[in-house]
């Protein structure tokens, strides 16, 4: 394993050359140093941070073992941090979708990750700019169809790429040259300082591209974590024994299903000489692996979740980082104190958690969102809600911090009430979910579900096969007790109230996602 470990950093320095290399001939962005003066306003700014697969397990402010993140806890310090945030459906275009309407996949159109987004629907973003803010959307966007409702925009197509990206603008494509989450930071900066109009309130959507898949850490990140082993989660060895099939037919495991491009066992192109010479030494693309040939088993996935959780949690780093910038930004230019500042992530992630990368389970580690804002004289600091809250209050929040009508038609929630620690004693009991991509990547199946503050019942339809789980006793969700005796009448009550909670918010009886061409 030593040795392994030796040539594998040899690999990574390669690696740290040719990012540097790149980086030498990178366009340094100007920054400007003139600072913004306040303006008097009622309607506070909003900076929307948002992530994409950020799972809460790797927010230290979440209690995460595995890394730090000084900046976002900086949010949780001073504003509130919601413990029980939860998507309506783990996945990237369809949470942003639910994100930017407040109404659920069923009703916004955007059942999975191929549909386009209709843009011509009522978002937040539309409201705001009608209401008179001054309103920006920078990164990562993924809903296909032109961002609408922004007084400029700069989204990558698509997933984007790591480095040296290309931006879709309203002049057409734009190509910039460095690490995408810098590049991102550098343009939501530059449109703070320079480019929005500094007579009207803001709202800038800063919209980050990692830590997706394939998770490629910038140049000053690539040794962070080198000489250390990150922790492994207790159900690293899930063997799903005691759960419905879907959880044994996915395609997501870390032993099997990481590939060469996740694991970074496939060379960069233009090496040099040197650079091959060392990779050859390492790497025997034959039997793709390197030398210890006797590494296999519990030892092998314990070495492939190093590999990728490092490298996940180096893009993290760089999120976290530039978040640090753009709030000593907000301090030094006075533009703090009148500014809500939000962080999420479109959802969770399974970080090794049941043996698994990816998201789209109903399972705690890809339903559970991160949620912080920081608002001073708006909310309390270092305070924790408790409530179960989802992306879908997000729009209606919004809207209500910017003093604008919510819509009838959405179907969130205003977290204002929390915000101001208001006793609430109509809060929703529970939260509903439906994932739809099947067939599909990973093959996750079908299935809807719902989530108390204890119990989850899950109902994979098209396999007829429900789930339950007291949380309580099982936080790690290893056994479905779906047919013990002792749960019957939870599980009854559970059935009563999703069925409530579809009538509630329109589900059709049919399923969408069976009229959709792929499937
Ligand atoms: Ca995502």
């Amino acid at each position: 394993m030593k040795k392994l470990k030796k040539d594998l950093r040899s690999i990574v320095t390669g690696y740290s050359t040719l990012f540097f290399c790149a980086f030498a001939l990178s366009i340094s962005m100007s920054s400007c140093g003139s600072e913004v003066a306040p303006v008097e306003q009622k309607q506070p700014n909003i900076l929307f941070v948002f992530t994409d697969d950020h799972a809460a397990q790797a927010i230290s402010a979440y209690g995460s073992n595995i890394n730090r993140t000084p900046n976002i806890d900086r949010l949780a310090h001073e504003g509130m941090l919601f413990r029980n945030c939860f998507v309506t459906n783990s996945i990237c275009a369809p949470s942003r979708a639910v994100v930017l309407t407040g109404k659920h996949s069923h009703i916004n159109g955007v059942i999975d990750n191929r549909v386009e987004f209709d843009s011509t629907q009522t978002t937040f973003p539309k409201l705001l700019q009608e209401a008179g803010y001054e309103t920006a959307m920078i990164g990562k966007w993924h809903l296909k169809s032109e961002p609408e409702g922004f007084d400029y925009w700069e989204v990558l197509p698509g997933q984007g790429r790591y480095y040296n990206p290309k931006f879709r603008t309203p002049e057409g494509t734009v190509e910039y040259t460095g690490y995408t989450t810098r590049i991102i930071t550098e343009r939501a900066l530059e449109w703070l300082k320079e480019k929005r109009n500094n007579e009207k309130p803001f709202l800038l959507l800063y919209w980050h591209k990692a830590p997706h898949r394939n998770w490629q850490p910038g140049p000053d990140y690539l040794s962070m974590f080198d000489d250390q082993d990150v922790p492994e989660p207790d159900s690293l060895f899930d063997d799903y024994s005691n759960r419905g099939s879907a959880a044994k037919t996915q395609e997501m495991t870390i032993a099997e299903h990481l590939n060469d491009r996740d694991l970074k066992l496939t060379p960069p192109g233009n090496l040099t000489p040197e650079q091959q010479r060392l990779w050859n030494a390492a790497y025997d693309p034959k039997n793709k692996q390197f030398e210890e040939k006797d590494l296999s088993g519990d030892d092998l996935v314990r070495w492939k979740y190093q590999r990728y959780i490092k490298d996940y949690l180096r893009c993290v780093q760089a999120v976290d980082d530039d978040l640090g910038e753009v709030l000593d930004f907000l301090d030094e230019s006075g533009l703090s104190d009148n500014t809500v500042v939000i962080y999420s992530s479109d959802q969770g992630f399974y970080l090794g958690e049941h043996g698994w990368f990816d998201k789209r389970f109903i399972y705690e580690e890809s339903l559970r969102m991160p949620l912080l804002i920081r608002w001073p004289g708006g909310v309390q600091p270092g305070s924790v809600d408790t409530h179960l809250v989802q992306n879908l209050d997000f729009a209606p929040t919004i809207l209500e911090m910017a003093g604008v009508e919510v819509p009838a038609d959405l179907q969130g929630k205003s977290l204002m009430p929390l915000l101001r620690r208001q006793a609430e004693p109509d809060w929703r009991r529970a939260v509903y979910y439906h994932y739809y991509e099947y067939p599909g990547a990973h093959s996750v199946r079908r299935h809807h579900g719902i989530r108390t503050d204890r119990y989850k019942l899950a109902f994979f339809y098209n396999l007829n096969e429900w789930e339950f789980f007291d949380l309580e006793k099982d936080p790690n969700e290893l056994v479905s007790r779906y047919d013990d005796p002792e749960y019957s009448g939870q599980i009854e009550e559970l059935k009563s109230e999703l069925n409530q909670l579809r009538e509630l918010y329109r589900v059709p009886e049919v399923d969408p996602a069976s009229k959709s061409p792929k499937n």
